[in-house]
């Protein structure tokens, strides 16, 4: 052993924190395309110092498997399979790199495979079945190194035999200090390399290559995690986690967003291809986080493995083994018994049956041949028997006695051939033996049995100013009935600098208080990241401030898998660049974005619109009072009044904007006037509508105060134009419109016109909005909309409106 002076305690906190461990299975680098995804991945996903532990790409390790097998028989068989083999892994190098890197990998799989061929010649002896598996893992190591580099990463790979040390067994036992010696002493000189680490193999002390059984990258990863402290390891299937049985052979399964610790292990325990039943063994519980994620589907749900086990218990995995090991032992040979319990491979279940005079294990197929050995080397071996045609099914779930899905499960197997059934013996699932091959039928019919799941949404609200504390009055009313569709639960309030976080939900009664003391100031991107944790099947951020900081933020929450419900303006008026970059994400990861309140607060604006749309109208043109400041001001407007004293009472009772000018200078109006034409498909941009604002040019750029001492100014132009319009019988209003005509230019405008004093848009009532829509079928007379267009009642009523259009869209996804 070497000492440990190399790595300095503080470099190996600086690994500890900065770092997190990524791994990627065979299914994830099936073919180049694969590769370039999780290249991607890492590129999106992964600090610049991350590892990635990986698997052989695809099934190489099946195909190693086959050429050692082919190399007992006769024939050509192995040279036949080992050219295909060549033939895959120089095409992903040739589909990959190109140049020197290209030449450079190209040499070496040169190398090895002429290391295999003399091998099959009989020229070269690899005695140990290991040294050729790990080809594969090492292969894939290298070449996605490569692929990164070529991408302009700093990478480098690591053959794990480089650095972890293990005993031989038949689940090796690893020698933990000199292993993370060794691996911190590669890796933590160098901050800012990804380094790309091979799953699946380690060394003996003697040098000699091992496995750590099928399917082992993943305990590989979750190895590494442990052996540099990180606290969080992302595990990349071609499923996007864990759910409530395998999606290849059961249909309709649910996702599950969270497993807590116990359940995770005993679903791996019994031998479930979506995790290494040996993944969690090295994991610090209190300090890591496992997540499940799809590559093939970033967008997609994950599942996060860590401390839930307070939660209520329910049965949630069904798993199977469609043909389990399953060995009689004689129980009168004591000798035999006393071996067994000194056997290095615990059975997945164990029972007596002594009426019969017989004990029973049964293990997973994988061990069968580790088994047999073990078996025919053990004393009174003619008292063993493996007996065939069983097969297992169990149900996951914490203390899944007290469940209702285990009593159902109970009853189900009633009908079959259950041989035993028992539970685990930390209580996290109920197994049973059945004296039947198991079919896909049979774990179909069970599983519809079982889940009838009610899926569940986290919502964050983001402003907690009048709309946000309307609307948490609002859903705290309609929980009830709102449940009944789904979980919704509010998980989070936050103002600009505090936030209160709570993921089983935060109590609404009271909430103002609770906030008060509970709620800590934070950072908006760092919540963003930290979100998916919440075990939820699907999360809404909803933005009910006026803020722009949130609004830039939206490709983040969408990346981050949030769907987004809007009361703000900011992101749907965005200019163009902005606005085309959350929608482009937003489709990306496939998520919702409900804004119907940022237009005419609760008025059913965009149901009409939308509702005509589907139904193949074309919406031509859209033109009124979109705002109701501006509808008060003029409508209260008269040779009378002083339009600056009006504007000053719009400010005192709160029905303008703070700085007035935002309503004044029409720039509130032009972003709605943005989001209908947007919402009806329409690319349109700010400047791309002709505006007069009210506000002249002399008092734009002043400190608001000095505007407002100096707001008389405005009045001299208006009241001219208001004795204007009158002489001709009109009155003047603040309109914005805009058309589209036969070749599909679009015309937008927000300004002061003059409108008949009879004409309905001049009789409003202060504070209305309303909505004039000519569309194909409306074209002689227009559908009109109008009603009050702001409140905090209507808007949290418009909110709600959104919410529930989420919830059935995502019913409709299920
Ligand atoms: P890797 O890419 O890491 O090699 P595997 O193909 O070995 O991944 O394991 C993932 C597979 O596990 C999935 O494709 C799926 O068919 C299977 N599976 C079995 N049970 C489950 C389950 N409950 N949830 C998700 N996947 C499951
Ligand atoms: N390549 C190995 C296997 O196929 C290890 C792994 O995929 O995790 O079993
Ligand atoms: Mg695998």
């Amino acid at each position: 052993m070497t000492a440990m002076n190399a790595v300095s305690p503080a470099q190996a906190e600086a690994v500890a924190n900065n770092v997190q461990v990524h791994k990627f299975g065979g299914s994830s680098l099936a073919d180049a395309f694969c590769y370039r995804r999780v290249a991607r991945i890492l590129t999106e996903f992964s600090g610049a110092s991350d590892i990635a532990v990986v698997s052989a790409a695809g099934d190489t390790t099946n195909r190693i498997l086959a050429i050692i097998d082919a190399k007992q028989q006769q024939g050509d068989a192995a040279t036949i399979l080992l050219d295909q083999l060549e033939r895959y892994q120089q095409g992903l190098i040739t589909d990959l790199l190109s140049g020197d890197l290209a030449q450079q990998l190209m040499q070496w799989s040169q190398q090895d495979f002429a290391r295999w061929r003399r091998w099959l010649a009989g020229e070269e002896t690899i005695e140990r079945k290991p040294e050729l598996l790990a080809y594969g893992e090492l292969w894939s190591a290298r070449l996605l190194a490569a692929l990164l580099r070529k991408q302009g990463m700093r990478a480098d790979h690591i053959d794990a035999r480089d650095f972890l040390l293990a005993d031989d067994a038949p689940e090796p036992l690893i020698r933990v200090q000199p292993s993370r010696q060794a691996l911190l002493e590669r890796v933590a000189p160098h901050p800012g390399t990804r380094f790309i680490i091979t799953g699946f193999i380690a060394r003996d002390p003697e040098g000699h290559s091992l496995i750590l059984g099928r399917n082992g990258s993943d305990y590989s990863a979750t190895l590494v995690g442990s052996l540099l402290d990180v606290k969080q390891v992302t595990i990349w299937k071609d499923v996007a986690g864990v759910y409530s049985a395998d999606p290849r052979k059961v249909e309709r399964v649910v996702s599950l967003p969270s497993l807590d610790w116990h359940e995770a292990e005993e679903l791996a325990r019994l031998g479930s291809p979506v995790l290494h039943p040996r993944t969690f063994q090295p994991v610090d519980r209190e300090r890591m986080i496992i997540s499940v994620r799809s590559s093939l589907k970033v967008e997609n749900q994950q599942t996060r493995i860590g401390q839930y086990e307070n939660t209520e218990p329910r049965g949630k995995v069904l798993t199977s083994l469609a043909d389990v090991a399953l060995f009689r032992v004689e129980l009168a040979d004591k000798a035999l018994i006393d071996a067994i319990n000194e056997l290095e491979l615990t059975p997945l279940v164990r029972w007596t049956e002594p009426e019969n005079q017989h004990e029973y294990l049964a293990f997973h197929q994988n061990h069968v041949e580790f088994l047999n050995r073990w078996f025919a080397a053990a004393p009174g071996s003619e008292h063993v028997q493996q007996i065939h045609g069983y097969s297992l099914v169990a149900l996951v779930g914490n203390r899944i006695q007290e469940t209702d899905e285990f009593a159902t499960f109970k009853r189900q197997l009633g009908e079959q051939r259950v041989k035993r059934f028992g539970f685990s013996p930390d209580g996290n699932s109920a197994i049973a033996i059945l004296e039947q091959t198991l079919d896909n039928r049979l774990l179909n019919r069970l599983h519809s049995q079982l889940f009838t799941y009610r899926r569940s949404l986290g919502v964050l609200v983001v402003g907690r100013g009048n709309i946000g504390s309307e609307w948490l009055k609002l859903f705290n009313q309609q929980r009830d009935r709102i449940n009944q569709m789904m979980d919704v639960r509010v998980i989070g309030i936050c103002n600009s600098t505090r936030l209160w976080l709570d993921y089983s939900g935060v109590e609404l009664n009271g909430w103002q208080d609770s906030f008060e003391r509970l709620a800590r100031p934070y950072v908006m991107s760092e919540l963003i990241r930290e979100l998916p944790n919440a075990p939820y099947d699907e999360l809404v951020m909803m933005d009910l401030t006026d803020a722009i900081a949130v609004a830039q933020q939206y490709p983040s929450f969408f990346a981050n898998g949030m769907h987004i419900i809007a009361a703000n303006k900011r992101a749907g008026s965005a200019d163009e660049p902005l606005y085309r970059e959350i929608r482009t994400i937003q489709r990306e990861y496939k998520r919702e974005w409900l804004y119907n309140t940022t237009v005419g607060a609760g008025l059913p604006l965009n149901y009409a619109i939308n509702d005509l749309r589907n139904s193949g109208d074309e919406i031509r043109s859209i033109s009124g009072i979109f705002s109701g400041t501006l509808s008060w001001l003029f409508e209260n407007f008269n040779e009378t009044t002083k339009f600056s004293d009006l504007v000053l009472e719009a400010k005192k009772r709160g029905y303008s904007e703070p700085d007035p000018r935002e309503d004044l200078s029409c720039r509130d109006l032009i972003r709605k006037l943005l989001i209908l034409a947007r919402e009806i498909g329409l690319s349109l941009d700010w400047k791309d509508v002709e505006v007069t604002s009210l506000v002249p040019e002399h008092l734009q750029q002043i400190p608001l105060a000095e505007f407002l001492q100096r707001v008389d100014e405005l009045d001299e132009p208006i009241q001219q134009r208001y004795a204007k319009a009158k002489a001709a019988e009109n009155v003047p209003r603040l309109l914005a419109s805009f058309s589209v005509d036969e070749n599909n230019r679009v015309r937008a405008k927000v300004g002061v016109e003059d409108i008949p004093e009879g004409d309905m848009l001049a009789n409003l009532i202060p504070g209305e909005n309303i909505f004039v829509i000519y569309t194909d079928w409306y074209s002689e007379m227009p559908l009109v909309i109008s009603g009050p267009g702001a409140g905090k009642q209507v808007t949290a009523g418009g909110v709600q409106s959104d919410l529930n259009q989420l919830l059935s869209k995502l019913a409709a996804q299920q």
